[in-house]
C-alpha cells in the first residue's frame, strides 16, 4: 500500500469513454472525488462493458449493452479529441481547446483491419456486435480465431446460425495458450466450425469467397477479428514516455508528464521483481489502472501496480477459460496438469501451468472457477511447479 498521494485537481479531462473510463468514474465516486470531470468520447454510447461485445451483445443485441458507470455526474462530450498537449494539459476537439488540472489518457485499442475489405467489418465495439445480431439468419464467416473471433463464433452458433472461423493457425488460440492447451480446447468445437491454415484470398461474388487453400466457400456475412493495437494516434508523437506503443506508468499509475495519467489498454508498467513490462490488454488491467489513477486524483492511498497479478477470462465452446499471471507461449513451458472431458455438469475441465525456470508464471483454468483464488496466490508467490498440484488439490498430487 502506498501513502504517496496525488494533487486533488479541481478539473480532470479524460480522453476515451471505454471500459477503463467506466471503472475510473466508479472509483472516483467511491473515493469521494468532488472535482469536475469531462470525458471526450468518440463512441456515442456511454462506457459499457466491452467484454460483452463478442458475447451477449453479439448474441442478444441491445439486451447485452449495460452501462458501466450510470449517473456518474461526469460531463460527456461525444467528440473525438483531436490534439492533446501533456505539458499545457490541454485537449482539443471540434468544440475548441480545453484546459485541465489533470488529464487521463484512456484511448484503448483499435482493431487491425485489412485495407479494401469493406465487406468484412471488424468486431470491436458495440455497434459492430449489434450488426452481428442484426444479421440474424445469415450464414457467417469469421476471419481470425483468437479470443474475440472464437467468442463471436460461440455467440453466432448459439443463435443456430451456420458459422465458419478461418485462421492461418492450425488450432484456435494456439498463439495465446500454446499448442497443448489449444489442442485440448479444440476438441469442444462443433464440427466444421474451425478451418485452420487458411484465409480469404479474394471475394468472387456477393456471397462467394476464394480461400488461400484454393477452395471456395459461401457466406452471407463476413466479419474480421484480427486482433487490436493500442490507439496511439492522439499521443504517439507527444513527449510522454512510451514503450512498445503504450504509455509508461510508474507503480502509482503516473506517466512521465506531471498530472497526466494513462489507464487501460493505453498503459504499460514494470512487473515487480522482474525487468519485464506488462502491456495492458484486458478488462482487469483497465480496472486496476483506473483504481490507482482514482487514488492519485482523489489524494487517497492505493496498492502498487507492479504487485498486481494479471487476470483475464474468455467464453469458449469448451466453457469459461480463466488465466492468471503472465503467459507467453513463446517464452514459457506450458504443461497440462489435469484434463477431464466429463467434469461437473459433463463439462470439460482443465488445469495447465506456464512456468519459468521451475516456478509458476501463469495458470490456465477451464471451468474451474473455484480454483481461481488459490491459483492467483500460487502465481503471486511464484511457487515451485512441483508443488502446484498439491496447492490446487489436484487428483494424484501428494497430500
Ligand atoms: C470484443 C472484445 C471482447 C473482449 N473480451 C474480454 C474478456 O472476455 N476478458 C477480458 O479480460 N478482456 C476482454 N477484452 C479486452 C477489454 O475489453 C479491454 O482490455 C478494455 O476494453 C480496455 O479498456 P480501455 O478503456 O482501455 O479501452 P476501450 O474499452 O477500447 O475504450 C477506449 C475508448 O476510447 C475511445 N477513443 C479513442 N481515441 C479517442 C479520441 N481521440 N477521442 C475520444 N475518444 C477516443 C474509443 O472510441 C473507445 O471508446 C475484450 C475486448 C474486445 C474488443
Amino acid at each position: 500500500m502506498s501513502t504517496e498521494t496525488g494533487t486533488r485537481p479541481d478539473r480532470v479531462g479524460i480522453v476515451g469513454g471505454g471500459v477503463a473510463t467506466g471503472f475510473l468514474l466508479r472509483a472516483l465516486a467511491q473515493r469521494g472525488f468532488e472535482g469536475e470531470v469531462v470525458v471526450f468520447a468518440a463512441e456515442q454510447h456511454e462506457p459499457y462493458d466491452r467484454t460483452e461485445v463478442s458475447k451477449s451483445i453479439a448474441r442478444s443485441g441491445h439486451a447485452g449493452l449495460r452501462p458501466l458507470a450510470p449517473g456518474s455526474g461526469a460531463r460527456f462530450v461525444h467528440e473525438a479529441a483531436e490534439a492533446l498537449d501533456p505539458v499545457r494539459r490541454t485537449i482539443a476537439s471540434t468544440s475548441g481547446e480545453h484546459r485541465f488540472d489533470a488529464i487521463v489518457v484512456a484511448t484503448g485499442s483499435r482493431p487491425i483491419e485489412i485495407p479494401g475489405w469493406d465487406f468484412a467489418p471488424a468486431l470491436y465495439g458495440a455497434d459492430s456486435a449489434l450488426g452481428v445480431h442484426a444479421d440474424a439468419g445469415r450464414s457467417a464467416l469469421v476471419v481470425g480465431g483468437g479470443f474475440i473471433g472464437s467468442e463471436v463464433a460461440v455467440s453466432i452458433a448459439a443463435n443456430d446460425r451456420a458459422v465458419t472461423v478461418l485462421d492461418l493457425a492450425a488450432l484456435p488460440l494456439e498463439a495465446r495458450l500454446g499448442s497443448a492447451v489449444a489442442g485440448a480446447l479444440a476438441t469442444s468445437w462443433p464440427e466444421r466450425v474451425w478451418r485452420g491454415g487458411t484465409t480469404i484470398e479474394s471475394r468472387v461474388s456477393e456471397t462467394v469467397y476464394l480461400l488461400s487453400d484454393g477452395e471456395q466457400v459461401e457466406a452471407e456475412a463476413v466479419y474480421t477479428a484480427l486482433g487490436a493495437r493500442p490507439d496511439s494516434r492522439l499521443w504517439g508523437a507527444s513527449a510522454v514516455a512510451q514503450r512498445d506503443g503504450r504509455i509508461e506508468l510508474d507503480e502509482l499509475g503516473r506517466t512521465s508528464a506531471e498530472n497526466v495519467y494513462a489507464i487501460g489498454d493505453a498503459a504499460t508498467w514494470r512487473i515487480a521483481g522482474s525487468g519485464r513490462w506488462h502491456p495492458a490488454a484486458h478488462w482487469d488491467d483497465a480496472r486496476i489502472t483506473a483504481d490507482v489513477c482514482a487514488a492519485q486524483l482523489s489524494g487517497s492511498p492505493s496498492r502498487a501496480l507492479g504487485d498486481h497479478v494479471p487476470y483475464f477470462w474468455s467464453e469458449q465452446f469448451a466453457g469459461r477459460i480463466q488465466v492468471v499471471g503472465h503467459l507467453d507461449p513463446s517464452v514459457h513451458h506450458i504443461e497440462i496438469l489435469e484434463h477431464r472431458e466429463d467434469g461437473a455438469g459433463s463439462r470439460p475441465e482443465l488445469v495447465a501451468v506456464a512456468s519459468d525456470a521451475g516456478t509458476v508464471s501463469a495458470i490456465v483454468l477451464l471451468n474451474r472457477p473455484r480454483a481461481l483464488a488459490v491459483a492467483s496466490r500460487a502465481v503471486r508467490d511464484r511457487i515451485a511447479v512441483d508443488s502446484l498440484g498439491e496447492h490446487l488439490g489436484l487428483q494424484g498430487a501428494p497430500r
